[in-house]
C-alpha cells in the first residue's frame, strides 16, 4: 500500500525520512545491538539523543538564555492542570483567553484550582476566529494563558498580546511551523503528536524564574522546578518519543529551519485556501485573517455532501478529512511533514467533486 495522504489532526503524519531512519535503527541503534526503546535512559547512547533533542529545539527556536527545555508526560491536557498548580497561588488571579475547544478545556482545568478571569471568549463565534488585541488584563495577574492555534476550529493567533504578566501559550498544533520570538513568552508547551513526534511526550519551554515559583508542597514530578533540576530525567523519560523529536528537529534543520517551514506551510495552505475561495461550493470556516496554515477547515453545502466527500477522498488514498466530531465539516490538517503533492491531490479532488455534485 502506498503511503496515505494523511490529513489527521493528531496523532499526525511524520516525515517519511524520519520513519525510514527509525526503521533502519530499530533492531540496532548505533551499533548497540538493541533498539533505543530497550536501553537505559541514563546510558550514553540515549543521553546523546536527549541532549540533541534539546539542542536542536534551542537552535530552531533561538531559545534565549534563562529558559529551559523540559520533556514531560500526560500530554498538553495535563499541562492545563499543572500550570495553575504551579503558578496560580491563593489570592492570585490568572487571565485566560478563550478562542475554541482547547482553550476552553484549559480554563476549565484552571477553574478547579484557582481564581480565573476569562478576558475574552470567541469560542462560539462562526466564522471562527481568535480574540483581537483589545484585551483588558487583570492587574497583577499570575499569568495570561492563550492557545496559539485552535486545532479544531482552524483559527490561529497571528500576533501575541503584550502584557506585563507572564505569557503562557499552548502551541500543540503549530509549534515549529513558523519562526517565533520565544522571548515574548514565559512558557510554551505542546503535546508532541501534531508537529513534533509521536504521542507520549509533552514539550515545555519555560523561563527558569517562572519554574522556580511552583510550591514545594506539590508532588515532585508535577513541579516544573523539579523536572528542570533533573533535566527531565528524575524518572524514566519517554525515550522513544524524545528520540523522534531529535530526528524530526534534525529533519527541520536540514530543510531550511523554521523560515523554510513557514515558506512551505504558507505555500501549501495558500493554495488550499485559494481553491476554497475560488468556489461557491466550499466555504472556509475561519475568519480570513485568522486562518490557520496547519488546520484548514471548510464546509460543503450539506452534511450529506460532506460525508460523501470524506468517503470518496478515502477511495483516493486521502484519509482523515472529517472535521472534529464537535463541529462537523471538513478539516485538512497539513502540518510540517504533510507533503505539497498531497495538497495538490486534494485540490484536484475538490474540483472533480464540485463538478460532479454542484
Ligand atoms: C491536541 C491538542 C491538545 C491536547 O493534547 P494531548 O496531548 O492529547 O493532551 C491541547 N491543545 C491543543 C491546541 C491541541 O491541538
Amino acid at each position: 500500500m502506498a503511503r496515505a495522504y494523511n490529513f489527521s489532526a493528531g496523532p499526525a503524519i511524520l516525515p517519511e525520512e524520519v520513519l525510514k531512519q527509525v526503521q533502519s535503527e530499530l533492531l540496532d541503534f548505533n551499533g548497540t545491538g538493541m533498539s533505543i526503546m530497550e536501553m537505559s535512559h541514563r546510558g550514553k547512547d540515549y543521553s546523546a539523543i536527549h541532549t540533541e533533542a534539546i539542542d536542536n529545539l534551542k537552535e530552531l527556536l533561538k531559545i534565549p538564555e534563562g529558559y529551559s527545555v523540559l520533556f514531560m508526560t500526560g500530554g498538553a491536557s495535563t499541562q492545563f492542570s499543572l500550570i495553575p498548580m504551579n503558578l496560580l497561588g491563593a489570592g492570585q488571579t490568572a487571565d485566560y483567553i478563550t478562542a475554541g475547544a482547547w482553550s476552553s478545556k484549559a480554563i476549565k482545568a484552571a477553574q478547579k484550582i484557582g481564581t480565573v478571569n476569562e478576558i475574552a471568549n470567541t469560542a462560539k463565534e462562526i466564522p471562527t476566529c481568535v480574540p483581537g488585541n483589545d484585551l483588558s488584563f487583570t492587574d497583577g495577574a499570575a499569568y495570561v494563558h492563550i492557545c496559539s492555534n485552535e486545532t479544531i476550529s482552524g483559527a490561529q493567533v497571528k500576533e501575541f498580546p503584550k502584557t506585563d504578566a507572564p505569557l503562557i501559550a499552548d502551541m500543540s498544533s503549530d509549534i515549529l511551523s513558523r519562526p517565533l520570538d520565544v522571548s515574548q513568552f514565559d512558557m510554551i508547551y505542546a503535546g508532541a503528536q501534531k508537529n513534533l513526534a509521536c504521542a507520549g511526550v509533552t514539550l515545555v519551554i519555560i523561563k527558569d524564574e517562572l519554574a522556580a515559583k511552583g510550591p514545594e508542597t506539590l508532588p515532585e514530578l508535577f513541579r516544573y522546578q523539579h523536572v528542570l533540576e533533573n533535566n527531565s530525567l528524575s524518572n524514566t523519560a519517554p525515550t522513544f518519543p524524545i528520540y523522534i523529536i531529535a530526528l524530526v528537529t534534525r529533519w527541520l534543520l536540514a530543510n531550511g529551519g523554521l523560515e523554510g517551514m513557514q515558506k512551505r506551510n504558507e505555500e501549501k495552505a495558500g493554495k488550499l485556501y485559494a481553491a476554497i475561495d475560488a468556489s461557491d461550493f466550499y466555504k472556509g470556516t475561519a475568519v480570513t485573517e485568522y486562518r490557520s496554515p496547519m488546520n484548514v477547515t471548510f464546509r460543503l453545502p450539506t452534511e450529506e455532501l460532506e460525508a460523501q466527500f470524506v468517503a470518496e477522498a478515502v477511495a483516493k488514498n486521502m484519509t482523515s478529512l472529517k472535521g472534529h466530531r464537535s463541529v462537523g465539516g471538513i478539516r485538512a490538517s497539513i502540518y510540517n511533514a504533510f507533503p505539497a503533492e498531497g495538497v495538490d491531490a486534494l485540490i484536484d479532488f475538490m474540483k472533480e467533486f464540485e463538478a460532479a455534485n454542484a
